[in-house]
């Protein structure tokens, strides 16, 4: 048996400094994924967790223009906000579709942008190739049965998916990360904190180590904008996404004047369909355009067999999330 140290950071400084000196060291905030892989299933193996659920990073408030969410909100209480709920419906859509309540009233809002992949081949530490944990052994997953997983950003170093939810309206509406580090604080746009795994699967973020998420800031939708989040899975609930999309429109006289559009479930990070966005912005918000935003977003994928039929369920994912956003009242 490894031994583990547990201590609770008494306030922001120490706990980035305890991490930051400590390379065996890391953050636990809720536990649901953290406890599964250091507990449960010996994945990861931390000599220090340091608990950060007394850290004063919960809570939310409000601008004119943005959202600003610390880090220690849980999923239930970004959720039940009254602004997420008026101004940010793809965002509460999208919290309301992930994991059970029980887990959103345990998981905060750093752990779920921090979530580790659910690649059944990483949590499985008899098998051996697993470039994600095991740097240079291979991948098990390009082989082997693949479901799960994804087919953008992917390639035989590594497909697995990211597999929030949250995540993917944060990549459509241009959110911010802030963190604290050794080094300061800083901020950057959300769609630069994870990295596309190319030959690097172990490298998941921009963090340093040691760098503490301490809050996110969600710039608001105007008001007239329609926006939706929609979720593809085995079963209607408590599962991850086959395919996911968040879309924002604004339509005016039958054109489009603003598009947004992120993927779920078919992505090794949350995916931003700019290619898509660039195809329906000036475009009349009809089936056709969506159609040809759809094969935009999907251009390039790489598949193995057991994941081939995520291209068309993705690409009917966009088609159908365009079709109701349209189909709205502003
Ligand atoms: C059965 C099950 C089903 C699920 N289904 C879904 C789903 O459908 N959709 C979905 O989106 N999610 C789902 N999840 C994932 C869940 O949302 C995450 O486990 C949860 O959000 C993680 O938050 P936490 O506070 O528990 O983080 P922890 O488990 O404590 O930590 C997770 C990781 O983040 C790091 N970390 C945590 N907070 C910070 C911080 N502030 N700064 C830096 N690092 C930090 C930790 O070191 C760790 O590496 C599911 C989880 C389970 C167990
Ligand atoms: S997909 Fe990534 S996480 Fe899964 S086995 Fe391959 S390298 Fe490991």
């Amino acid at each position: 048996m490894q031994p583990l140290e547990y201590v609770r950071a008494e306030d922001t400084a120490a706990a980035v400094a305890l991490v930051s000196a400590d390379p065996q060291a890391q953050y636990l905030a809720g536990g649901t994924t953290q406890l599964d892989l250091v507990l449960k299933d010996g994945v990861v193996a931390p000599e220090r967790l340091v608990d950060i659920t007394r850290l004063p990073l919960r809570g939310i408030t409000r601008s004119s223009t943005a959202l600003h969410v610390g880090a220690l909100t849980t999923m239930a209480e970004l959720a039940a906000d009254a602004t997420v709920g008026e101004r940010l419906p793809l965002v509460r859509e999208a919290l309301l579709a992930g994991a059970s309540p029980q887990l959103r009233n345990m998981a905060t809002i750093g752990g779920n942008l921090l979530q580790r992949t659910r690649c059944r081949y990483f949590r499985d530490p008899t098998v051996a190739a697993c470039n994600k944990r095991a740097p240079g052994s291979g991948c098990a997953a390009v082989r082997g049965p693949a479901r799960m997983h994804a087919i953008l950003g992917a390639s035989e170093h590594c497909i697995a998916v990211h597999g929030s939810d949250l995540c993917v309206p944060l990549a459509a509406l241009d959110a911010v990360v802030h963190v604290e580090g050794a080094g300061g604080a800083r901020r950057f746009p959300f769609t630069e904190l994870h990295v596309v795994p190319r030959d690097r699967p172990d490298v998941e973020t921009v963090l340093r180590h040691g760098e503490l998420v301490t809050a996110i800031e969600i710039p608001l939708l105007s008001v007239g904008a329609r926006s939706g989040y929609l979720k593809v899975r085995d079963r209607a609930s408590y599962e991850f996404a086959l395919t996911s999309a968040a879309a924002v429109l604004t339509i005016e006289d039958g054109t489009i004047a603003e598009a947004r559009l992120a993927l779920g479930g078919v992505g090794t990070v949350p995916w931003r369909a700019r290619e898509a966005e660039e195809i329906l912005i000036g475009a009349s918000a009809r089936g056709e355009t969506f159609r040809s935003a759809a094969d935009a977003a999907l251009r390039s994928p790489f598949t193995v067999p057991g994941t081939a039929f995520k291209v068309e369920l993705a690409k009917r994912t966009i088609v159908r999330i365009l079709h109701t956003l349209a189909a709205e009242r502003p």
